[in-house]
């Protein structure tokens, strides 16, 4: 009887020689300091995650915090992809470049991370100190009195309420954990359990800023490093093009981490421009 062969990722690419020569520049960058790292969608799309800028991504109106709170059935509509979307990612798994980063926090250089994603990602592949400044798929907020709901509780009660999601068809996920889904008819969204008001995933919306508290984290991290890794973000953000100016202030080293152009190149001391898994983990390798 044939036996399939169980479903592997591939293990880091290996370095190339001019990549390689790069990798041991940042080690002896980063070497003997205290490492602080901010990371983007580049970082998880080897876990099977896409980036919205990168090849092949949907050209797609993100929701805003406004449609959102609108318009209810812009608000099924999310709900029904980011439930999708969620249990997507609670089937991948850390890559090689998480695994590295979490091995150098544990090892001593890194502080913490910095994240845009909110795939949960870092924290699974054993990462501890992790600011995840564009929230989290994990958790619910209601919007009316501020509780905060586990998302496992939040995703049960909405897969009771309507079975047509066990198995959705033609459905595409999206790097916000959301994907795009036409048929909400009827749908039920589950409402706080608390005061019976409307429920958001805790994730930052287009349009909708970093919480204070959270970026003041993400900043401390920062200000209490001499050196800043970015890896697999191009920096369109603001909250992270304001880490680096922070950073780049400072004159600490950096090092830019990603496939393409970003936003911060000209002022990074070092852009290495390959994929963060390998990347990641051969820096791991030298300064572990
Ligand atoms: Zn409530």
């Amino acid at each position: 009887m044939a036996v399939a062969n169980p479903v592997r990722r591939p293990g880091p690419a290996r370095l190339d020689a001019a990549t390689s020569a790069l990798v041991d520049q940042a080690e002896a960058m980063l070497r003997g300091r205290t490492i602080a790292v901010l990371t983007g969608a580049g970082v998880s799309t080897d876990s099977g995650i896409p980036d919205y800028r990168g090849e092949g991504a949907p050209a797609r109106s993100p929701m805003t915090f406004q449609t959102f709170l609108d318009d209810e059935r812009a608000r099924q509509r999310y709900w029904a992809g980011s439930h999708l979307g969620w249990r997507h990612f609670s089937a991948a798994e850390p890559n090689a470049g998480h695994k590295a980063l979490a091995d150098l926090e544990l090892r001593g250089p890194v502080n913490g991370i910095v994240t845009q994603n909110v795939d949960g990602l870092h924290l699974r592949a054993g990462s501890r100190h992790v600011v995840d400044i564009h929230g989290s798929m994990d958790r619910v907020r209601c919007l009316h009195c501020g509780q905060t709901f586990a998302r496992v509780d939040i995703a049960a009660r909405m897969a009771a309420a309507n079975p047509w999601l066990e198995a959705p068809e033609g459905v595409r996920l999206n790097p916000d954990g959301d994907v795009d889904v036409d048929a909400v008819d009827g749908m039920v969204v589950p409402a706080c359990s608390v005061c019976a008001g409307v429920l958001k995933p805790e994730v930052v919306f287009f349009g909708e800023f970093v919480p204070t508290e959270k970026f003041r984290e993400a900043a401390a991290l920062v200000r209490q490093a001499d050196a800043l890794v970015i890896a697999g973000s191009s920096l369109v953000v603001n909250s992270g093009i304001r880490l680096l100016d922070q950073a780049s202030k400072r004159r600490i080293p950096i090092v830019v981490v990603n496939r393409g152009e970003t936003k911060g190149d000209s002022r990074a001391t070092l852009k290495i421009d390959a994929g963060t898994s390998e990347v990641l983990a051969g820096l791991a390798e030298r300064l572990t």
